[in-house]
Order: C-alpha cells, then sequence, then structure tokens
C-alpha cells in the first residue's frame, strides 16, 4: 500500500452536507492541511445544477449509492429503495433542497439528553451565520452567510396559493417562515438555490474553499478502513485509481460519511458490535452495539387528485412544454426546472394535546402515479392533470439498524428499516392522513378537485387506511442517529463533541451524530454538525 507522502492534519472522509462545510471551516485559517476523501466525482453535471433535474438522479448510479433496504414488515414486506448521494456535495447535490431547521425543541431536547453545547440558542448563532437568507436577517435568520436560502415566492404554481387556503379552511393557518419564530402552520418552502442553481453543501462551502492551497480533495478515493495505533485513529486506507492508498492523519479523521455509510466505516475498522464483527472475522478494536443501531428516518406517502385546472403535468410532460421550460431555465434562472417540487408545506399536530408539531406536509401541483423504469418521473407527470398532498412523520419511535452484509468495504451495508414498527408511529400516520383529506375537502381546493385517485375513495375504514399507508409509504431520505450522539458509551457512538467514546483522533460529524431525529428535513441540521464541529476541533486544536 503506498502512502501519501503530502503530511496532513486532518482527514475528512466523505463530502456531503457536512463533510464539505469541514473542510472549507478547517482550511480557512491556513493553519492546518486537509485531505477530504469523496468516494463519487463531480457535481458540475447538469442535473444536479438544474434544481429540478433531481428525479433524474434518483436512481442513477453514477452519482447516487442507490441502497435497497432489507423487506420491511412495516411496509407490507417491501424492500425501499434508499437513495444516498455520492459525488462532490453529497446528499445535498440530489436533494430536493427544502431548507429547514427543525423545530427549536428539537434542539434542546439533543442538550437535555445530556448533549452540552447543542440547545438551540447554541445552535441558532451558527445557523443565522451558515446562512444567507433571501428576506435579510433578523433575530431568527441570518444574511451574508456562504449557504444563500431562497424565499421561492416568485413563480410559485396557483395552486399553492389554493393549498394554503385549504389548509387554513382545515384549521392551519398560515406561518410566514418555517425557519423562524414559529414552525406550525401552512407555508411556502425555502430552498436552498440561487440564481435558478442548486446551492449544495459544495456550491456554498467546497468550491470556494478548494482554491486553498491547503485543502486537497480526492474524487473517487472510497475508504476501506480507518487505521488506527492502539486506540488512536492515524490515518484512513483508501481505494483510488485502482490502488490502495494511505493517508496520515496529524491531528485527527473526521467521518462525514452520511448515515449509512459512517456506521459502515466505523464496523470495517473493528469499531462497533463485537460479536457481529467477529462473524465477518474482523478484528475487534472497540466493542459498541450502538455503532449503526439506533437508526432514524422519516416515513412518508403522497395521495393523489385528478384536478379540474392546470397543474404542472401539462406544463412538464409534453416535449414542447420541456422545450419551454428548459429555454427558460437557461436563459433565465426562473421557472419550475429553477425549484423544487414541493411549493406548499405546512408542520401540524395530529393532537392539539400534543406540545409541538408532529407531522410534515409537502404539496405539489403535479402527480407521477404512472411509474417510469429506473427513474422518478418528476421530469415526465402524469398525463392529466394532477395535485399530489405529502406527509411525512416528525419523530418516529421505531428504529432500525445498519450493519454488514459483509467485510467487503465495497459491499453494500445492510439497512434495516423497521418502518412503522411502533403502535405510536401507526396511530399518528392514521390520524395524519385523515389531515390530508379534510384539507383537500376545503375551498378553495375543493372546487379545483375532480377525483381522488390515490389511495381512492374506497380506501376509508381504519384498517383500509393503515394497509394503504403501509404498502405505499417509503423513506424521504432522512436517515440519521446510526452513530448517535451521547454522554454515555453505554447507548451512544460519540460525546457531545463529536469524538468515538473510547478512541483518539476520530470523530463523527454528519447526520449519523444526531442525538435524534429532528422535526424537518434534515440537509440543513447535517451543515449545522458541519458547521459546529469545525467550530469544536478548532477549539480542541488550541
Ligand atoms: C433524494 C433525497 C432528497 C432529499 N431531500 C431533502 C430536502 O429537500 N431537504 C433536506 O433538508 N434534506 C433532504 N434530504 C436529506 C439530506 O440531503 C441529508 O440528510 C443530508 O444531505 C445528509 O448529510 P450528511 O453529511 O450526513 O451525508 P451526505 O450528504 O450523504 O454525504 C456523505 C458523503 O460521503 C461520501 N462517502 C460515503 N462513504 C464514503 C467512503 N467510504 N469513502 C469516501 N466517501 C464516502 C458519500 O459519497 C457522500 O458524498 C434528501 C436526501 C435525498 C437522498
Amino acid at each position: 500500500m503506498a502512502t501519501d507522502a503530502a503530511g496532513y492534519d486532518y482527514v475528512i472522509v466523505g463530502a456531503g452536507s457536512a463533510g464539505c462545510v469541514l473542510a472549507d471551516r478547517l482550511t480557512a485559517s491556513g493553519r492546518y492541511r486537509v485531505l477530504l476523501l469523496e468516494a463519487g466525482g463531480t457535481d458540475r453535471r447538469l442535473f444536479v445544477q438544474m434544481p429540478l433535474g433531481y428525479g433524474k438522479l434518483f436512481h442513477d448510479p453514477a452519482v447516487n449509492w442507490c441502497y435497497r433496504t432489507e423487506p420491511d414488515p412495516g411496509l407490507a414486506g417491501q424492500a425501499d429503495h434508499w437513495p444516498r448521494g455520492k459525488l462532490l456535495g453529497g446528499s445535498s447535490s440530489i436533494n430536493a433542497m427544502v431548507w429547514i431547521r427543525g423545530h427549536s425543541s428539537d434542539y434542546d431536547d439533543w442538550q437535555a439528553a445530556g448533549n452540552p453545547g447543542w440547545g438551540w440558542a447554541d445552535v441558532l448563532p451558527a445557523y443565522r451565520a451558515l446562512e444567507d437568507w433571501e428576506g435579510g436577517a433578523d433575530e431568527f435568520r441570518g444574511a451574508g452567510g456562504p449557504l444563500h436560502v431562497s424565499a421561492n415566492r416568485r413563480d410559485l404554481h396557483p395552486l399553492t396559493h389554493a393549498y394554503l387556503g385549504a389548509c387554513a379552511e382545515a384549521g392551519l393557518p398560515g406561518t410566514p417562515d418555517f425557519n423562524g419564530a414559529q414552525q406550525e402552520g401552512a407555508g411556502v418552502y425555502q430552498l436552498s438555490v440561487k440564481g435558478g442553481r442548486r446551492m449544495s453543501a459544495a456550491r456554498a462551502f467546497l468550491r470556494p474553499a478548494m482554491r486553498r492551497a491547503n485543502l486537497t480533495v480526492r474524487t473517487h478515493a472510497h475508504a476501506t478502513r480507518v487505521v488506527f495505533e492502539g486506540r488512536r485513529a492515524v490515518g484512513v486506507e483508501y481505494r483510488h485509481k485502482g490502488a490502495l492508498q494511505l493517508a496520515r492523519a496529524g491531528r485527527e479523521v473526521i467521518l462525514s460519511g452520511g448515515a449509512v455509510n459512517t456506521p459502515q466505516l466505523l464496523m470495517l475498522s473493528g469499531v462497533g458490535p463485537g460479536a457481529d464483527l467477529a462473524a465477518f472475522g474482523l478484528p475487534v478494536l472497540l466493542d459498541n452495539a450502538n455503532v449503526g443501531g439506533n437508526l432514524c428516518d422519516h416515513q412518508g406517502l403522497n395521495y393523489t387528485w385528478r384536478m379540474k385546472t392546470r397543474t404542472l403535468n401539462e406544463v412538464l410532460r409534453p416535449w414542447w412544454g420541456k422545450a419551454l421550460v428548459g429555454a427558460r431555465w437557461l436563459l433565465t434562472g426562473r421557472g419550475p426546472l429553477s425549484m423544487s417540487i414541493n411549493q406548499g408545506g405546512g408542520f401540524f399536530r395530529t393532537d392539539p394535546g400534543l406540545p409541538r408539531p408532529n407531522m410534515q406536509l409537502y404539496m405539489q401541483a403535479f402527480s407521477t402515479l404512472l411509474p417510469r423504469a429506473g427513474e422518478r418521473p418528476i421530469l415526465t407527470p402524469d398525463p392529466f392533470p394532477g395535485l399530489s398532498l405529502g406527509l411525512s412523520n416528525c419523530r418516529p419511535t421505531s428504529r432500525g439498524r445498519i450493519s454488514l452484509h459483509s467485510a467487503d468495504p465495497f459491499a453494500a451495508p445492510r439497512i434495516t428499516a423497521n418502518a412503522y414498527a411502533t403502535e405510536a408511529d401507526v396511530a399518528e400516520m392514521l390520524a395524519a392522513v385523515k389531515m390530508l383529506r379534510r384539507i383537500a375537502a376545503q375551498p378553495p381546493l375543493a372546487d379545483l378537485i375532480a377525483e381522488e385517485l390515490r389511495p381512492g375513495p374506497a380506501v376509508s375504514s381504519d384498517a383500509e387506511l393503515i394497509a394503504d399507508f403501509r404498502a405505499r409509504s417509503g423513506t424521504v431520505y432522512h436517515a440519521s442517529c446510526s452513530a448517535r450522539m451521547g454522554p454515555d458509551a453505554a447507548d451512544s457512538v460519540v460525546d457531545a463533541r463529536l469524538r468515538v467514546h473510547g478512541l483518539a483522533g476520530l470523530r463523527v460529524c454528519d447526520a449519523s451524530a444526531f442525538p435524534t431525529l429532528i422535526g424537518g428535513n434534515t440537509n440543513a441540521p447535517s451543515i449545522l454538525m458541519g458547521w459546529k464541529g469545525a467550530q469544536m476541533i478548532l477549539e480542541d486544536a488550541g
């Protein structure tokens, strides 16, 4: 194995949402030499840069790990498709760009679980510093930071306003800013988009940092193992251009491979459930059953209606419609291709007695009931006017696990999602799907609806609704907590400074370190991990 001759202070594995921020923050002072290893390639691709292009990336192995879960009893025995970004920017380069921090109390929960420095009062300044919010700075929002957040007010489809009106009639009034004073309510999703192009973590943080001489970014470099001397991490073994290499880290190794790959890499390196590792012939350096455990994810599904009015289906489906919106996007950076398919959103409580919203809404002025092989047909929707209202749960109580299928570092890990494994998760989703129909039954939306297509009016009893959502739900791509933070190695993997319990020179900094899943989408909190993680690493460097 060749050893990288350059001496690095920090080696980061994974150029995703968190890894790009780390690479930027750790190199900004010029004091430290940093190597960033990324298994995938460049983000300079049309369908990465074009916001709505993400439908094309959903099954594309050139930019996506394309994982499959084990058959899941909670999803009527189906194996779910789990896309994960495999390129610069990681999942922030293939995601739906909805910008949500989560509920302020989520962070107070993190702190209350024994993680000082992660309460709302601690993370709010970080969120304000890292963002460039189109609406301008106030006590909640920041302006002038590296990551532009669009208010997404231009070019909204008219159905979005009908949806907001119907939500108000259904008892869910509007909220002006999901990331501001009040998350609860219906509103328009803010997007990580600028000038009609995706604002990934690579664009916001990594690309500017790549101009620095003290940052080396190696793409198509797949980390296979963390290398230890005793219990100190001293480097990373990786495969690049067909050969195994060793990069030594004088100070620390930081794992930012995401909630699926980070626990896999820990296990391949001898850190994880001892008996499982031994069964695969791996040496056990540190026995900790929490590596890969506590896996959390949001589950969701759509209800779909045929509409009496024009939707994005008629715009995006015909070739001439594609040509028109394509030309508009190229010439002006505007129109449907410059946005997420999720224009309207919301957060609501399924029980007024709950202290905070426990369900998230997604409104899409289009539908994709007709499947297309190997593609999520966002750019080729149904041949009739359609509306989709989607849901996902905020804090599911079901837990899954990432484990190994084999000791081969290039084999996919085993993902056991365990969706809807608890009664509480089923009861909550049952109450929530009823809310979708309540919204659709209100004016002005109700006046525009021709008929419910899926699941359809025949599905009406509680048992039928449950069977339907088990059969049609799936991940909304927010896997997290699989190497979670906590004060005690008995039920966590890293401490509040993201250091792996029981080892030196090794941190985890990505969505796998979330102590619990937040109520909202997970890109912003993953970027927060990178931001706060870098602050801690620099403080600890002295
Ligand atoms: C299809 C999709 C839609 C989504 N939509 C939204 C949304 O609208 N809003 C939102 O907030 N969130 C969304 N998310 C979720 C969000 O993007 C992720 O939670 C977040 O990006 C995770 O960040 P991360 O840093 O933990 O990991 P990632 O961003 O996934 O980065 C991990 C990186 O590590 C690399 N890597 C992994 N293993 C290795 C290895 N062994 N060697 C070298 N490199 C490695 C990967 O290739 C990847 O680039 C979506 C996700 C997906 C997949």
